[in-house]
């Protein structure tokens, strides 16, 4: 962070105090503070306006996943750029990249979607989604089954509905939210939710009655939908325990709820597979997607939609002469554009196998950490992972939030070269541009050991 003395005169950062509202940042501190002035970026590195280099730990916000300065989408915006630079998808209008980006993406869909809805980021997509599952619902004259059900510490973004349906206080506490009819469960995290002596399926099997009993507590009638991410991302990297995802889904098909499945994060190779749901069974009826859809190089974001869906917005359509939602940015040519070539170099470059491949060494490394004083547990899964600090080991006792590990160590890292972040509390995740290597990976976790090491030796 910037020294204080920075912040005079008429540096970068001070003008940056000055004039900007940063998201997801003490708005106080950061008065006085001041900002990390990013510059440039290369591969999985970025350099700030001293020239000082990082591994971006996170691919930015989980979602750079060619790294900084892939030319192939450069080249691709700028084509599009040239061509058309902005056309819109109102009123029947329509463009060469938004139609290929929508069939590539069926094409590789987990489930048989029938149609993409474009919009421009997670959140957007997120709150798309609950707008369609009350639309469809109406078309089947269902206006009472409307409710959604989301998860204790899951992340579907900031918008009005998909902040409510994300689990995290903080986006709740004095925005008043959430909104009626979005409702959460019990979070599959199971080292901090399992009972004494209760194995991975028996947790899944209690997280999966707790929501049956949410159901029928609300009423089926009433219930529409359940959300949920693969992965936990901002939840602090929560990975469902075996079977949990069986279970789930065998509670909605039983009272006809929907199935949505947030593969903002974990979509697009995240996981080791194309899709999170590919990873975890999961038959979603609808899918939003974003981030690594354009390797984050543009805003674009998608839902998918079943046909059994998309006849009831159909349906809805002919009854009020137009669907009246859509983004002036929906379907824009030029992330599209980067969109589809990022889906080809996926292909051409055999991401996928990459991630498999390299994704052995990360999770070793990962998994060496669990022996360090600062660490409770673990969780790593393809290219993502998060270790989560504990004050004792033994009782899982975490840290008094005074004390501040998370930040602190996220701190200690970037001082140390390599950019994590601290989620949820005290958990510090890693999410690295896809393209990473081997070697870049070891250094990578040289780097994240040092900032724990130098937090441990303050905490002890
Ligand atoms: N869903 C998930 C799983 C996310 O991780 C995020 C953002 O991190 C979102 C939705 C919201 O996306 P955005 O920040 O693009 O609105």
């Amino acid at each position: 962070m910037t020294s204080p003395s920075l912040l005079q005169g008429n540096s970068l950062a001070a003008r940056d105090a000055k004039s900007v509202i940063h998201a997801y940042t003490n708005l106080s501190t950061h008065l006085t503070e001041g900002p990390l002035i990013i510059e440039t970026g290369k591969g999985i590195n970025v350099f700030d306006e001293n020239g000082k280099e990082y591994i971006e730990g996170l691919a930015g916000l989980w979602c750079a996943s060619f790294g900084f300065g892939e030319e192939e989408l450069i080249e691709a915006a700028i084509d599009q750029m040239r061509k058309l630079p902005f056309y819109h998808s109102f009123a029947s209008k329509s463009t060469e990249p938004g139609i290929r980006l929508a069939e590539k993406l069926l094409e590789i869909a987990p489930a048989p979607f029938s149609k993409v809805f474009f919009a421009n980021s997670g959140s957007e997509a997120n709150d798309t989604v609950v707008k369609l599952v009350w639309y469809y619902n109406n078309s089947l004259g269902r206006p009472e089954k409307k409710k959604i059900i989301s998860r204790q510490k899951a992340y579907h973004g900031v918008t009005v509905a998909a902040a409510s349906l994300t689990g995290l206080p903080p986006l709740h506490n004095d925005f008043d939210l959430p909104i009626q009819n979005i409702l959460h469960t019990s979070c599959p995290h199971y080292y901090r939710y399992s009972k004494d002596g209760e194995t991975e399926e028996e947790f899944a099997a209690r997280c999966a009655d707790d929501l049956e009993k949410l159901i029928l507590k609300e009423g089926p009638d009433t219930v529409a939908a359940f959300i949920a991410e693969p992965i936990m991302g901002a939840g602090g990297v929560i990975i469902p325990p075996a079977t949990y995802f069986e279970k789930i889904q065998a509670v909605l098909r039983k009272y006809d709820v929907l199935m949505i499945a947030d593969e903002v994060i974990c979509g697009f190779g995240r996981t080791g597979q194309m899709w999170g749901s590919q990873t975890f069974d999961i038959q979603p009826d609808i899918l939003s997607c974003a981030k690594a859809l354009s390797s984050a190089y543009l805003p674009i974001s998608a839902v998918m939609v079943s046909q059994d869906i998309f006849d009831g917005m159909v349906k809805q359509s002919e009854k009020h002469g137009a669907f009246a939602h859509g983004f002036t940015y929906s379907g824009h040519p030029v992330p599209a554009a980067v969109g589809m070539r990022t889906m080809e170099l996926m292909e051409e470059r055999n991401i996928l196998g990459h991630v498999r491949h390299v994704s052995k060494r990360f999770n070793e490394r990962f998994n060496a950490l669990a022996d360090h004083p600062l660490v409770g547990e673990v969780r790593t899964m393809g290219l993502i992972g998060a270790i989560e600090l504990v004050a004792d080991k033994k009782t899982k006792r975490s840290f008094d939030p005074k004390f501040k590990a998370g930040p602190k160590t996220a701190q200690a890292m970037q001082d140390a070269g390599v950019i994590s972040r601290a989620v949820a509390g005290d958990n510090l995740a890693l999410c690295p541009p896809l393209i990473i290597t081997e070697s870049e990976i070891d250094e990578m976790f040289d780097r994240f050991t040092k900032g724990l090491d130098d937090v441990a030796a303050m905490a002890f």
